[in-house]
């Protein structure tokens, strides 16, 4: 049992110890998080009432992330675990099972956000695979529905802060709805032939929607892998026909072959696109859901021959100080 314990001790001091609450010195709820979106939505609903803590790091491919064995232990501290769902975290999800004290719920926001009618299959998610596309927080009015989910859990779990988390998520929905005006001024000025979207990584169904965009496709295979050349040759014909000025990838999901793609289809192919991976570092005004959503829309606007100024000129700071724990 000792040469256990001295193991189990050497582990956590050697680096797979992955992010953790500091219980011990800290009364406040613990909030664990999935993706970085997530993160930023609950920091800023909670701001220095709660920990919030991240699982998912920056970067990672969010659909195939198996948490290390180390998050059991965040998973354990946790008060509450708020997950994207819709199949999205899976794995996390299982972890928080097995490892949650009995008090600790686990919330699904896209699965409160929206029901079953309202689910979107594609070609990155299609029907036979049984899962929707989880991606509601590229779209604005879904985040400000996530950031009332997340107001109203910590009002149950904490209900002597009501009145601060109330006003927290009044300051953060006024900025998204800054955000969505922003967005309408900016799409506009696009043609509105070109308002049309050629995907690597489909992460804008329900913003499509939304804003009146047509997804022409998703270039991904449903498996995450690369295309084969009998696949590259049809996307290529794809590409040509739909008469669009850009394609896009993301900068998570960096594809030679789509590069290759554009090139000879003669479209320009922008790859910086972001799903959940938030731009700059932690600390910096940009990096929350609302920068992130910002830099993607400006970017579409400007590679469809629109005029982002009005997302170009949106201060993006959040109203609430960040103090949540996002892994790199
Ligand atoms: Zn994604």
């Amino acid at each position: 049992v000792a040469a256990l314990v001295l193991l189990l001790g050497w582990t956590a001091a050697c680096g797979d110890a992955g992010p953790r609450a500091d219980s011990a010195r800290d009364d406040r709820p613990v909030v664990v998080t999935t993706v970085s979106p997530i993160t930023s939505i609950a920091a800023a609903v909670t701001g220095d009432l709660a920990q919030v803590v991240g699982v998912v790091p920056e970067g990672a491919n969010s659909h195939t992330f198996e948490p290390p064995p180390s998050t059991a232990a965040l998973l354990a501290e946790a008060d509450v675990v708020l997950v994207n769902g819709l199949g999205l975290e899976d794995p996390v999800i299982d972890l928080a099972e097995a490892n949650r004290s009995s008090e600790a719920g686990i919330v699904a926001l896209a699965d409160r956000t929206i029901d079953e009618g309202e689910w979107i299959y594609d070609s990155s998610f299609p029907r036979s695979g049984g899962v929707p596309n989880p991606h509601l927080w590229t779209n604005p009015p879904m985040v400000v529905r996530y950031s009332e989910i997340i107001r109203d859990t910590m009002i149950g779990l904490d209900p002597a802060h009501l009145d601060e988390y109330t006003a927290k998520q009044e300051a953060f929905a006024g900025q998204v709805d800054a955000l969505d005006t922003a967005m309408r001024t900016a799409f506009a000025t696009i043609p509105a032939a070109d308002r049309r979207l050629l995907t690597y990584h489909d992460a804008y169904a329900y913003f499509a929607v939304e804003y009146g965009f047509e997804i022409i496709g998703a270039m991904e295979v449903s498996d995450f892998s690369e295309p084969t050349p009998g696949e590259v040759a049809d996307l290529i014909v794809q590409v040509r026909d739909s008469g669009v000025p850009a394609i896009f990838g993301s900068e998570v999901f960096p594809s030679p072959v789509l590069a290759q793609i554009g090139a000879e289809a003669d479209v320009r192919y922008v790859d910086v696109l972001r799903d959940d991976d938030l731009p700059d570092q932690p600390g910096d005004p940009d990096h929350s859901v609302i920068g992130l959503l910002r830099f993607d829309y400006a970017t579409i606007t400007a590679a469809l021959g629109g005029d982002p100024t009005a997302l170009d000129e949106l201060d993006v700071t959040p109203a609430v100080a960040d103090g949540a724990t996002y892994p790199q």
